[in-house]
């Protein structure tokens, strides 16, 4: 089988499906293939060849009537957050153990629509409390990428980190995640492929395992942006069985992409220079900047004063939305039960059983900062800040069009160099929080690559439903970055 099937973008795929120079099964088969072989980074926790096959057929079949849609025969991958039908769906929780749902995610379902093609569903860390990988039940995704000339492994960043990792192994064409508080946006970066959150509302939420309700948002993980571009018109759309889902119109967001950026306004916030970012990211940003300017765009500085509280704040507001959230994990409706003694030890012994440490943590943190005593002084207060973060936005966007940033302060780190420091872990959201506290739509895509050769992502964010600029932008910056590193190809079988 061709390995060149699984490079192609989903752009150059679509157009080779449409002219009939390549089959949907094929590029299925080729994944499936490259699937088997990689199964080192433990990238899927499920595989669905047979589904992939299936799917494909279809797809050929609507593909010969000219009958195809938006992801007509594209390869996905589906992180295991979301629901599918009939297909093992487990949050990377051990509680969700052998949880098969008898309905469909509306985002998924809106792919299959369209077309797509499922090859599996990917790692995550539990119920997407993460920035690693590491947190999953299913054991660490590993990063595609290593150091040259080194041996250690990296994480892949979380936590939709097997989708990452699969997106930049070339496993998949494109894939789903989710991202809470920066979990599409900083594998996108540890990885070398762009992630796409929407503006909070712009996909629908039902179907997903929910994490921190006012905060989760669905996206599309590629290795172009314009690729997320074409992922983001069939993931989106209204759904009144989410009642948070917008209901305005999705555009045709592939048509603005190489519109020039002549004449936007380019905010750079200065609270993001945060002490101690290493100089290769500060001049990464620095570059970013220079290829804006030069494209015709004007740079403007601008302050959000209250940047610095943004994540103390989401690690109350995310926790205690997880506490009351994970409070259906009970034993007696969904996957994990372990029975002993009465109704309530059986409770407590199935959570104890089925929940890992960091969901733990958060559990005991979400509980703590809603109880009677405490309820006033941290989550009360913390949305207050949660107002104060979203109005400095407000007051950028009189400015400006966008904002542009560094995805993360760092880049990929080593397998269990964090996971005994819960605060360092939590720090390597610091640049990406703040947009999931404001409900922005938020962009990574790879712009260079660190000293010790690992990809480095820039961030744009945009104004609420302005996905249009974020990827106009984002396109901008992909030419003139011209990333175009992949990592060797260590982890294969054959
Ligand atoms: N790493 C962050 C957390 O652990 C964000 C996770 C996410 O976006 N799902 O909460």
């Amino acid at each position: 089988m061709s390995t060149s099937l699984t490079s192609l973008t989903i752009a150059d795929a679509r157009a080779q499906l449409g002219d009939r120079s390549i089959s949907a099964r094929e590029l299925a088969e080729s994944h499936i293939a490259a699937i088997e072989a990689s199964r080192a980074l433990n990238a899927f926790v499920s595989e669905t060849a047979d589904r992939a096959i299936a799917d494909a057929a279809r797809a050929d079949v609507r593909l010969a009537k000219g009958d195809a849609g938006v992801l007509e025969g594209i390869p996905v991958a589906i992180k295991d957050l979301f629901c599918t039908k009939g297909v093992l769906s487990t949050a990377g929780s051990h509680i969700l153990n052998g949880f098969v749902p008898a309905y469909e995610s509306t985002v998924t379902a809106n792919m299959w629509r369209e077309g797509a093609v499922m090859l599996g569903k990917t790692n995550m860390d539990e119920f997407a409390m993460g920035s690693s990988n590491e947190t999953s039940y299913y054991g660490p995704v590993l990063n595609p990428w290593r150091r040259p000339g080194d041996n250690r492994d990296l994480v892949p960043g979380g936590s939709s980190g097997g989708s990452a990792a699969a997106v930049a192994a070339q496993l998949c064409l494109g894939a789903t995640g989710t991202d809470t508080g920066g979990s599409i946006r900083q594998p996108a970066a540890f990885t070398g492929t762009v992630g796409l959150k929407p503006t909070y509302g712009r996909c629908s939420r039902w179907g997903i395992v929910a994490f921190a309700s006012s905060l989760d948002q669905a996206g599309p993980m590629t290795r172009t942006v314009g690729d997320a571009a074409i992922m983001l018109k069939a993931m989106a759309g209204h759904d009144a069985k989410d009642s948070t889902s917008v209901d305005v119109a999705v555009p045709d967001y592939e048509s603005v992409l190489e519109k020039s950026v002549k004449g936007l306004r380019i905010g750079i916030p200065a609270e993001y220079r945060i002490d101690g970012t290493p100089a290769e990211i500060v001049a990464l940003w620095d570059s970013g900047i220079a290829w804006l300017k030069d494209a015709g765009a004007e740079i403007v500085a601008v302050s959000l004063p209250h940047t610095k509280y943004a994540l103390p704040a989401y690690y109350i507001v995310a926790p205690a939305e997880a506490s009351s959230n994970l409070a259906r994990y009970d034993g007696v409706r969904y996957g994990l039960r372990v029975d002993q003694g009465d109704l309530t030890e059986m409770y407590e012994t199935t959570r104890a059983a089925g929940f890992g440490a960091e969901v733990k943590r958060r559990i005991l943190i979400g509980t703590y900062v809603l109880s009677a005593g405490y309820y006033d002084a941290y989550y009360l207060q913390a949305q207050k800040v949660r107002t104060l973060i979203a109005d400095d936005f407000k007051q950028a966007w009189q400015k400006v069009d966008v904002l542009l940033t560094p995805t993360t302060p760092e880049p990929a780190f080593g397998v269990g160099e964090k996971s005994d420091d819960p605060v360092a872990m939590y720090l390597n959201d610091i640049l990406t929080v703040p947009a999931n506290m404001a409900g922005l739509p938020a962009l990574s895509l790879p712009a260079g690559l660190s000293s010790q050769g690992l990809p480095l992502g820039l961030q744009v964010v945009g104004r609420a439903f302005d996905e249009e600029t974020v990827l106009r932008v984002g396109r901008a910056l992909e030419r003139a970055a011209a990333f175009d590193g992949r990592p060797a190809p260590w982890w294969r079988s054959n």
